[in-house]
């Protein structure tokens, strides 16, 4: 299992016949049971990974959960927190993750958002397969030591680092196209962003390292990983859901005090 957030990058190069927002979440989805907090695991009926990294999981539980996120990233945490950037990063990063869909029809359009979140899963199930996980069971990983570590270790923590800096460099390289970063200054927003999913992030980690099965060196590691993610994505989603609330209210108070200013402004 290279780590979640590294799955992506074998999307990118796809990005020219796909939406690659969605194949981007498709390619996370079938990991996304790791993340839940035993609280919840206990009381939702969430699929074993077994099936959520297997090809009918992948065409089928992943692909529903993966459309369910890529909603909730266009709308609202897309607009909110690429809106929190400093003019242009805001503007012209809102503008590249537009998404042109080639195709007319709505029909057609679902057809391919489908298919891209599909894609996305599928590679992640391919991956993981090739990387000797089989649905985070280590007993199934049957591999030789080389320097007291399996080779399925080496795959998986190599290939997380190599996908997350090609993910790195990708990004950084569309960033620095809008102009140069010397510019980027954090915006109030931008730091409300990055202190929540900070503290969000610390939180899941201690939550999941008191919830992990008995704590070794080695899933001590995964625990704080996977909680610090965790934490991390849910402070993403609520402050952005937060901000979308503020606005409304703000739009709201400011048109009543327009009705209400109304007639003094004509007398
Ligand atoms: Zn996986």
């Amino acid at each position: 299992m290279p780590y979640t957030l590294a799955h992506p990058a074998l999307i990118v190069p796809l990005r020219r016949w796909i939406v690659l927002g969605a194949a981007a979440a498709g390619a996370m989805t079938p990991d996304f049971g790791y993340y839940l907090p035993l609280a919840v695991v206990n009381r939702v009926p969430y699929p074993s990974a077994a099936f959520t990294h297997s090809l009918l999981g992948a065409v089928t539980f992943d692909t529903i959960v993966g459309l369910v996120a890529y909603i909730i990233w266009r709308w609202p945490v897309r607009t909110e927190l690429l809106g929190s950037l400093p003019t242009p990063w805001s503007t012209q990063t809102l503008a590249r993750t537009a998404v042109v869909l080639p195709s007319r029809t709505p029909a057609m359009r679902a057809v391919l958002l489908v298919v891209s979140v599909m894609v996305g899963a599928i590679t992640h199930v391919l991956l993981d397969i090739v990387t000797h996980e089989r649905a985070g069971t280590p007993g199934f990983i049957a591999d030789e030591n080389v320097l007291g570590l399996p080779v399925s270790a080496f795959l998986q923590r190599g290939l997380s680092i190599v996908g997350l800096g090609l993910l790195a460099w990708w990004i950084a390289r569309e960033i620095h196209d809008i102009a140069p970063l010397s510019g980027l200054y954090p915006t109030r927003r931008m730091t409300l962003y990055i202190g929540s999913v900070i503290v969000a992030a610390l939180l899941g980690a201690g939550l999941f390292v008191r919830d992990y099965p008995p704590i070794t060196e080695g899933n001590a590691v995964i625990a704080v990983l996977l909680g610090f993610t965790a934490g991390g994505a849910f402070a993403l989603v609520a402050v952005s859901v937060a901000l979308v609330i503020h606005h409304r209210h703000r739009v709201a108070r400011a048109m009543s005090q327009g009705v209400r200013s109304e007639p003094r402004s004509r007398g």
